[in-house]
């Protein structure tokens, strides 16, 4: 695979599937060790009710800084994952790191976060009992913890993914479908899926000021979703003029940069 020049003059590889890629293979043989030591942070985004502005809770984003290669985003973090065979235990440690926070914090502040679950997870038989044994070992109430899945999820096994969906969602833990209308599947398994909401992908709502054919998308899918019981939360608000649009078609919640972009937890107790 060809290295591509960025703007820096950094070489970008366009495959995270090249062996010889060394900067692939450095972050390929660190992972586990970050996994098992904890090293990565996580931040929080605010994910608002459009009609008072009030946090409804937060979605749980994680951040690695490799300490030779610095930053590593998420898309480039979660497929390597995947591939070396770290993304149950990453995915575990991100959810029990999360409920740890959640037990450090006062009593009186509670909010729901949102952990995002890979396509491998809900795959994985034994997921869902580990995710049950950690709400019980933190002693959190299982509705404050809520788990983002994405359509791909349903793309390999979609029987024992539903499976999945479903022991959690019997366990009381909320779940909800992220990035929808990327996927390729089909919109009969939203009414077998118990999820209690769906999320816009960014991709529609950032462009949706400009193409009303995104904005016809949009509020379709938000009349879809309450047809089928779903609260709808827009991904990617950057500004007023798409939250106020968004209020207008009845969407329930916004996350994105206008409202607050992800951050550490310690500043999130001083809003
Ligand atoms: P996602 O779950 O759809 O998360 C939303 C992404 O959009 C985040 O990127 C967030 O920082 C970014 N974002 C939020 N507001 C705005 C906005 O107004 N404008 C724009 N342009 N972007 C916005 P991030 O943190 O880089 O994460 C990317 C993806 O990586 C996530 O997409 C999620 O699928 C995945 N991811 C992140 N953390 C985890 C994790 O712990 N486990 C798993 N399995 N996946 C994760
Ligand atoms: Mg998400
Ligand atoms: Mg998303
Ligand atoms: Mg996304």
């Amino acid at each position: 695979y060809a290295a591509k020049r960025s703007g820096t003059g950094i070489a970008v590889y366009a495959s995270i599937l090249d062996l010889h890629n060394p900067r692939r293979l450095m972050l390929l043989s660190d992972l586990g060790r970050m996994v098992r030591e904890k090293a990565f942070e996580l931040h929080f985004q605010p994910k608002v009710d459009l009609i008072n502005h009030d946090i409804d809770g937060y979605e749980v984003l994680t951040r690695w800084t490799h300490p030779r290669l610095g930053s590593i985003s998420p898309a480039e973090l979660i497929p390597l994952a995947e591939t070396g065979n770290h993304i149950g235990l990453l995915t575990e440690t991100v959810i029990d790191v999360t409920l740890e926070q959640m037990r450090s914090w006062a009593p009186q502040f509670k909010p729901t976060l949102a952990v995002n679950v890979s396509a491998r997870n809900l795959v994985d038989e034994m997921f869902p009992e580990r995710v049950i044994q950690a709400i019980e070992e933190y002693n959190i109430n299982p509705a404050q913890l809520e788990l983002e899945i994405t359509e791909s999820a349903f793309m390999h096994d979609p029987q024992r993914a539903l499976q999945s969906v479903s022991r959690l969602n019997q366990a009381g833990i909320t779940l909800s479908i992220d990035d929808f209308g990327t996927g390729y599947s089909s919109l009969s398994y939203l009414t077998d899926l118990p999820v209690q909401a769906l999320k816009i992908d960014l991709s529609f709502i950032r462009e949706m000021i400009k193409k009303e054919k995104h904005q016809i998308l949009v509020s379709s899918t938000i009349q879809l979703a309450h047809g089928l019981g779903l609260a709808v939360i827009a991904e990617g608000v950057e500004n007023e003029d798409t939250a106020r649009a968004l209020r207008k078609m009845e969407c329930d919640f916004g996350q994105g940069f206008h409202f607050g972009a992800p951050v550490p937890a310690p500043a999130i107790m001083r809003r």
